[in-house]
């Protein structure tokens, strides 16, 4: 068993995990992240949103990936049976980026994470927390094993969970709570997607809804060099119910949606594909004496809106103060400095999350008549603007959401 120090342990390499190891690292502090795998690795999560690059420009992050020549994206594409609607980033209420990317998560993160290690920040690849222990007040320790079996006692001040869906420290402590969503499963997969249909913009996300099944939606996130994302929500029973395997399964649920069909028809689904379900849970607390929860380690509901790593890296952002404050002695209302906005920011998304599976913001985005003014709300709201309360459906996103489905629902 070795015996380490550090002032801040990490865990979890991953867009949340590596801009808080950055940031921390440029304050001076001694900051170890352990990551269980080897990078690059694959992820699922490859449609950002325009706040993206608010966040990675604040954090310092944007010049290491803005040279990747990841596929630019301008808006999302919502379709039905063939029949389109589209939001674009110029055209929004709060002002901000017009556009973002659409990247290859594996590159993404690698980046993200040796920008963190040329900061100053120590990775550690192939080193699993399998435990951490809070007895001592300001002194929680950490049992990591090496993929080699090498154990290590790591000694910490603080630690930032980070660990994405496996959510590390909200296992140990009992901070699970399930999602209120009902259960869902996703397939996905990256193709060789071989598109020529003149009607594609590939700077779009599309997002097509089956045709008979409303609570089942896809994605198609055009990626650079003729590559795709492609993948699938519904319920488990539904998804991953059917006969086959996870490829033969997705390639035939994709042949049900007339736009997908059509776009994906010459496509060479090439990778392997992957599944999950019970994918939404909620967290009791974001904080506690020593330690703060990070990025999808803080809670997640559903993927539609692409909100993952914006909220990653959001919730990076505003632990750094905090951290930084309590380490040098002073008090902090962590309650209102990094719980309070990062719940305000989930809230919004889980409201219009709500809304879309209610099938009533359907209504709305494919209204024939949309009222202009809330259509640039509705584009900022896509973009990832959710923390700017001068957006009506910002500042009581439930109430006025309500209202506008009940105003676009179809009269019976
Ligand atoms: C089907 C699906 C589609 C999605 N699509 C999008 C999308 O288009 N856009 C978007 O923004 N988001 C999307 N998301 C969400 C997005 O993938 C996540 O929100 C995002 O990756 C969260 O970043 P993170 O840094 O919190 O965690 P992660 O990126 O998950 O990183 C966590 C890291 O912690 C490591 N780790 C886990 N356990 C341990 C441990 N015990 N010890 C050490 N290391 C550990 C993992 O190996 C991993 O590298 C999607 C999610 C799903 C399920």
């Amino acid at each position: 068993m070795n015996s380490q120090h550090t002032d801040i342990a990490i865990i979890g390499a991953g867009p949340a995990g590596a801009t808080m190891a950055a940031l921390l690292a440029d304050r001076g502090w001694h900051v170890t992240v352990l990551e269980r795998s080897h990078f690059p690795r694959f992820a699922v999560g490859e449609s950002l949103l325009p706040r993206c690059m608010d966040a990675l420009d604040a954090a310092g992050m944007l010049h290491v990936v803005e040279d990747a020549g990841y596929q630019i994206k301008r808006g999302v594409t919502f379709t039905e049976n063939d029949h389109d609607t589209s939001f674009t980033f110029d055209d929004q209420f709060t002002p901000g980026w017009s556009w973002t990317w659409q990247v290859l998560r594996a590159d993404f993160d690698h980046r993200l994470a040796l920008e963190a290690e040329r900061r100053g920040a120590t990775l550690r690849f192939g080193q699993t927390v399998e435990s951490v222990d809070f007895t001592t007040p300001g002194a929680p320790r950490l049992a990591v094993v090496a993929d080699d079996g090498t154990r290590t006692d790591l000694a910490a001040r603080f630690v930032c969970d980070a660990s994405g869906a496996a959510r590390v420290l909200p296992r140990l402590l009992s901070l699970d709570r399930p999602g209120s969503a009902p259960s869902r499963g996703a397939l996905f997969t990256h193709v060789t997607d071989r598109i020529d249909a003149p009607d594609y913009q590939r700077d779009r996300i599309v997002i097509g809804i089956h045709p008979e099944q409303p609570d089942v939606w896809y994605w198609l996130i055009g990626l650079a060099g003729g590559r795709a994302s492609v993948g699938m929500i519904g319920p488990p029973e539904w998804i991953h119910g059917a006969d086959g395997t996870p490829a033969e399964r997705l390639r035939h649920f994709v042949g049900q949606e007339p736009r997908l069909a059509r776009l994906l028809a010459s496509a060479d689904f090439d990778s392997r594909v992957g599944q999950t379900e019970n994918y939404a849970y909620d967290i009791a607390t974001l904080h506690g004496p020593d330690y703060a929860l990070l990025g999808n380690a803080a809670g997640f509901v559903d993927p539609i809106f692409s909100s993952g790593v914006t909220i990653a890296l959001e919730s990076a952002l505003r632990a750094v103060d905090p951290v930084d404050t309590q380490l040098r002695g002073a008090a902090v209302d962590w309650d209102a400095q990094f719980e309070a906005p990062i719940r305000a920011g989930q809230r919004v998304f889980t409201s219009f999350i709500g809304a879309w599976y209610r099938g009533a913001l359907k209504h709305v985005l494919f209204n024939p008549a949309p009222d202009p003014a809330i259509r640039t709300m509705l584009s900022s709201i896509l973009a990832g603007y959710v923390w700017d309360t001068d957006n009506p459906y910002v500042a009581r996103p439930e109430r006025r959401l309500d209202t506008l489905c009940r105003l676009c629902a179809p009269s019976s």
